[in-house]
């Protein structure tokens, strides 16, 4: 079990010293996890540390693939809202 970070991690560093497990590296073109290391926290906290810390919804992806923050848990636009208002900026 391992979580993935994936290419919207923006490199803000936030999740690389709460990791308890030391899984989390910076690399090109994003930080990444050494999936031998990561533990999903389980024995240290309840919830994995990294996904609970990280602001960019959808940088995050358990072994499914799956984002711990869907769009729209962090900010709270809805998705459909969000994908209105990208429609409309890029109409002009
Ligand atoms: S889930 Fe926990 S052990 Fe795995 S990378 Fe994130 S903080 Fe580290
Ligand atoms: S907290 Fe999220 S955006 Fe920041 S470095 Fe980690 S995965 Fe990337």
């Amino acid at each position: 079990m391992a979580v993935k970070i994936i290419e919207s991690c923006v490199n803000c560093f936030a999740c690389e010293p709460v990791c308890p497990s030391n899984a989390i590296y910076e690399a090109k073109p994003h930080f990444l996890v050494d999936s031998k290391k990561c533990t999903e926290c389980e024995g240290d906290f309840p919830v994995q540390q990294c996904a609970s810390i990280c602001p960019i919804e959808g940088a995050i992806v358990d072994s499914f693939g799956l984002a711990f923050n869907p769009p729209g848990s962090l900010t709270g636009i809805p998705p459909e809202k969000m994908a209105e208002a990208m429609a409309e900026l890029q109409s002009h």
